[in-house]
């Protein structure tokens, strides 16, 4: 085994070094993994313009790979064995734990935010923290089961109910993972907002009835037209944009649902009257830690499109100049960018 690595290394705001770092060494209950594929994901970039990590950190929490080495007392796992990582592993110990809300964990790691992740040759992770890939599912696509569990949480928590209607607000990954949740949830109609003409042909392809692009047209007007005066049962915010946080409470029907799976640091005002009179609730959801068997699933069944999200390959040296520099560039036609590490596609 090698003593040195490549990895994408967070070094301060605005800045991420792909260097060389020791090749982590699985302890007790761990394993190493060898990382075939990472998807660079919207939290990442958000994270390095604000400077939300410890410097120092190795970034990337989606990922799969192959195990390359297992630590002692690891049982059920074998070098070889194909692997996605749950990125938010639950301490098992604290109060939440102890009474089986392991999502409300106070001690939570999150591989790739409080502990190195998977935008690296290895990474180290607690074994059980893995999930096996089913033969039909590539490496390539394994990066994608983690943000599609995130949607896949998103959706099971919300109050959405066969026959609904549907507002998805944004379609980033996250949103065109959602807006086929919601499809696959029993969703009547799901209308799409979203500025950026790549992403908005996706979602009409992924299944969208229609996709309103907020800047050209009222958002408002549009839904009466197409779903009716009482607007959508449940609206999913899957942007770290703050105007939809502020329209939804007004395009929401009375009693509905406004369900915030984006990630918006700005403060932002809203019309919380609304939310009383209209009897509004208002729920938000992290991770996806339980969703991962049913996200692997449902990619393996063919059910769930992940491969039209990728819109870019990249390698580990290429993660500044042609990963998180397009997904600060609007109209880059960027989707998904995976960064291939190594092995099999
Ligand atoms: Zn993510
Ligand atoms: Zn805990």
């Amino acid at each position: 085994m090698r003593k040195e690595m490549k990895a994408a290394v967070f070094r301060g705001i605005g800045q991420i070094e792909v260097a060389d770092v020791p090749v982590p060494q699985p302890e007790a209950g761990e394993v190493l993994i060898r990382v075939g594929y990472c998807g660079i994901c919207g939290s990442d970039v958000e994270a390095v313009h604000t400077g939300m990590y410890e410097p120092g950190l190795v970034i990337g929490h989606e990922f799969a790979g192959v195990v390359a080495e297992v630590g002692p007392g690891v049982e059920g796992w074998q070098v070889g064995d194909r692997v996605v990582v749950n990125d938010a592993i639950p301490c098992g110990a604290c109060g939440p734990c102890r009474e089986g809300w392991l999502d409300g964990c106070e001690g939570l790691t999150m591989v790739g935010v409080t502990h190195d992740g998977g935008m690296a040759e290895y990474v180290r992770v607690v074994a059980r923290g893995l999930h096996r890939l089913p033969e039909g599912i590539t490496l390539r696509q394994g990066a994608l089961v983690e943000p599609l569990a995130v949607a896949l949480h998103g959706v099971r928590r919300s109050r959405l109910r066969p026959g609904d209607q549907v507002l998805v607000m944004g379609a980033g990954p996250i949103g065109l993972l959602t807006l086929q949740c919601a499809l696959l949830a029993g969703a009547r109609t799901v209308v799409v907002t979203e500025i950026d003409p790549t992403r908005a042909a996706l979602a009409e392809r992924l299944g969208a009835a229609a996709v309103l692009d907020p800047a050209r047209e009222n958002v408002g007007v549009a839904l009466r037209r197409l779903i009716g005066g009482q607007g959508p049962d449940v609206i999913y915010i899957c942007t770290g944009a703050p105007a939809p946080y502020r329209d939804a409470v007004s395009l929401v029907r009375k009693g509905g649902q406004v369900f915030l799976l984006g990630l918006c640091v700005e403060p932002v005002e809203a019309d919380f009257l609304s939310v009383v009179l209209s009897e509004l609730c208002i729920e938000g959801s992290l991770a996806g830690r339980a969703e991962f068997p049913a996200a692997i699933d449902f990619i393996a069944q063919g059910r769930v499109d992940v491969e039209s999200l990728i819109s870019h390959e990249i390698s580990l040296d290429e993660v500044v100049s042609q990963g998180f520099e397009r997904l600060s560039t609007p109209g880059s036609k960027a989707v998904k960018i995976l960064v291939h590490i190594g092995g099999e596609g």
